[in-house]
């Protein structure tokens, strides 16, 4: 199904006008990549004057509606320069081979250790396939095309790309995983943040502004770098960040406390659950889902506790894998 043409089936307020494409200032855009829900995976287009950038791509599902986007807004294949990927997490940066069959002059711009990964996505997909089974692996993620090694760019730290005279700027930013980049835009003033900036879903937006917490999953949780690179992203003063998960938020700055200030509750759960052998994943889960509802609650969110469930469940499994993995790190160094 073609996640941008296709009609919301149950109208919702909160998430209808942004279900498929949502245009922000500075020819940026958010297009939905379609994937699980809407509202969970963000596509993001940078415009400039003729030429394109595209950050993070979706998986090989997200393609024909990026391509379809792409037609609407009378951009040629041929237009887009850069295919960024923030990092090579398969939500990210799994469809980024099949889109650059269709984009032809694009090059793909990855953390100098996610290079490999891309044109040899073997031990990405092996990872992946361990922990959701073959046939749900491709249910998700369809199949991972290479990426040719000379479209590649590794992006190192301080790296400056230039976009038809806009200047995007790359910055090593390791917490979420050891190869992640986040990108400033200094047209925009804005962070393109992946998963280092954690997840903000629109649904959560209060008269109070948006909501955000931290992602801790599997398998390179590192709670000292994501604080230092949250830090290193405020000393740009952006004054916007766009998330994968997803689009813009304002108010970096208070966002930054409130994820440092979920870092530190997550991990001290974790460490208090450490010692309880066969419950640490149950306690650690019900721990994850007290608190996100408490902060929540506070944060004036009417959403009733299913729904609140219904939107996080996969973020919790997953947060609390990557805090199980994470305290067995520790274990044993
Ligand atoms: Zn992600």
């Amino acid at each position: 199904m073609d996640p941008i043409i296709t009609p919301p089936v149950h109208p919702d307020p909160q998430t209808m006008n942004r279900r498929h494409i949502t245009d922000y200032a500075h020819g940026i855009t958010a297009i939905d990549a379609g994937y699980e829900r809407p509202g969970l995976v963000a596509i993001h287009l940078i415009f400039e004057r003729g030429r394109a950038a595209i950050v993070d791509t979706g998986t090989m599902h997200s393609v024909d509606g990026v391509m379809a986007v792409l037609a609407t807004k009378d951009i040629a294949p041929h237009d887009v320069d850069y295919v960024i990927l923030t990092h090579v997490h398969l939500d990210h940066a799994g469809g980024a081979g099949a889109l650059m069959q269709r984009l032809p002059q694009a090059r793909a711009v990855v953390h100098p250790r996610g290079a490999r990964h891309l044109s040899d996505p073997t031990q990405l997909l092996a990872g992946v396939t361990a922990v959701y089974g073959a046939h749900e692996t491709m249910r998700r993620f369809g199949q991972i095309v290479p990426v040719p090694t000379e479209r590649i760019i590794e992006a190192p730290d301080g790296l400056r790309l230039d976009l038809h005279g806009r200047e995007l700027l790359f910055l090593d930013t390791p917490g979420h995983a050891r190869h992640h980049i986040c990108m400033f835009d200094r047209a925009s003033s804005a962070f393109f943040t992946g998963d280092t900036f954690g997840l903000s879903y629109r649904e959560f937006d209060t008269d109070r502004g948006e909501f955000v917490f931290p992602t801790t999953t599997p398998v390179q949780f590192d709670p000292l770098a994501l604080h230092a690179s949250i830090d290193r992203l405020i000393g740009m003063n952006p004054i916007q960040m766009f998330l994968t998960h997803y689009g813009r938020v304002g108010n970096p700055g208070r966002l930054a406390g409130d994820l440092h200030e979920s870092i530190d509750a997550f991990t001290a759960l974790a460490l208090q659950a450490a010692g309880s052998g066969p419950d640490r994943h149950r306690l650690i889960r019900e721990g994850l889902q007290q608190l996100l509802l408490e902060r929540l609650a506070r944060h004036g969110c009417r959403l009733d506790r299913a729904r609140v469930l219904e939107l996080m469940e996969m973020d919790i499994e997953l947060n609390t894998q990557g805090l199980e993995v994470w305290l067995d790190h520790r274990r044993t160094h």
